[in-house]
């Protein structure tokens, strides 16, 4: 093997095994103790010398990369929405293509002050905190059935200094209403989708929902209209191909104003409706 000395030798080394550039640098900087934002500081240093020590626990996370586990996982951070989020194999390594969602939230919620809302399914809490920093006069819940999950996004909170409340619970089953917004990335992924078998690192219960992969969301959908305020919005991320399915189902639960958001790539991620006032459950 050729003794790798530079950090350009490095990254050169690594690309040619196929590895991501981006993947490269990241997990480069997480060993020489940098920021995941300083990649132009690897560029003015990329005449650096690496230490024997910093070399060998570099090439065994490009290994484990290689391997598929999420660089987020390997590094233990991920930023979302702006926030440095802490993340690990409890939890869905959140995507960008989520902030779609929180952008969508965000919109909804300006005219309605001290809103109260809900992340079902929060993970790492990354939607939630999102919200919560954009938001500071919003009363947030951050639910999820899994635990593990639920302590990371409670260190996550706490870290960040965001006051969201994490609740353990199964969608909205036990929680008091009303809320202006219902927001969820649920698991949406059929059981049986060939692409899961890319995600094994990730948790499966934050992946997969029974054959169509629309369990969860149809449970939500069921759940939310006794729970929303008058006027108050379900918002849900969804599968490439399942915006249809999941707006025909807000329709069939008296949705109204059901629409859809498009993800960074122009893909219809996101469906949501609004509850009419006058038929929300939770006037009655
Ligand atoms: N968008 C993710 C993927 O397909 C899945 C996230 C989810 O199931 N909520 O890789």
């Amino acid at each position: 093997m050729t003794t790798v000395t530079t950090l350009a030798q490095a990254l050169a080394q690594a690309q040619a095994t196929g590895l991501a550039r981006i993947d490269a640098q990241m997990l480069l900087l997480h060993v020489l103790g940098r920021s995941t934002r300083d990649r132009a500081w690897l560029l003015t240093h990329d005449a650096d010398t690496l230490t024997a020590d910093a070399l060998a626990r570099w090439q065994a996370l490009c290994a484990r990369r290689a391997a598929g586990e999420p660089v987020a996982y390997l590094t233990g951070h991920k930023e979302f929405f702006g926030l440095a989020l802490q993340v690990d194999a409890r939890v869905l390594d959140p995507r960008p293509d989520t902030e779609t969602l929180v952008e969508w939230a965000l919109e909804l919620l300006t005219p309605r002050p001290a809103p109260r809302v809900a992340d079902l399914g929060t993970g790492s809490g990354a939607i939630a905190l999102a919200l919560q920093q954009q938001r500071p006069d919003a009363q947030v819940l951050a639910v999820d059935a899994s635990a593990d999950a639920l302590a990371v996004a409670r260190a996550n909170a706490q870290r960040l200094g965001l006051a969201v409340q994490c609740v353990h619970g199964d969608w909205l089953a036990g929680l008091a209403g009303p809320f202006d917004i219902i927001v969820s990335n649920p698991p949406y992924i059929p059981a049986q989708d060939p692409h899961l078998a890319a995600l094994t690192h990730e948790p499966l219960s934050a992946l997969a929902s029974g054959a169509d992969g629309l369990d969860d969301i149809r449970t939500i959908v069921a759940q939310a209209p006794a729970l929303l305020a008058p006027g108050g919005w379900l918002l849900l991320e969804h599968g490439w191909d399942q915006a249809p399915a999941v707006q025909t189902l807000l329709r069939a639960a008296g949705f109204a104003q059901v629409q859809g958001r498009n993800d960074l790539a122009g893909i219809a991620r996101c469906s949501g409706g609004t509850m009419p006032v006058g038929l929300s459950p939770a006037m009655k």
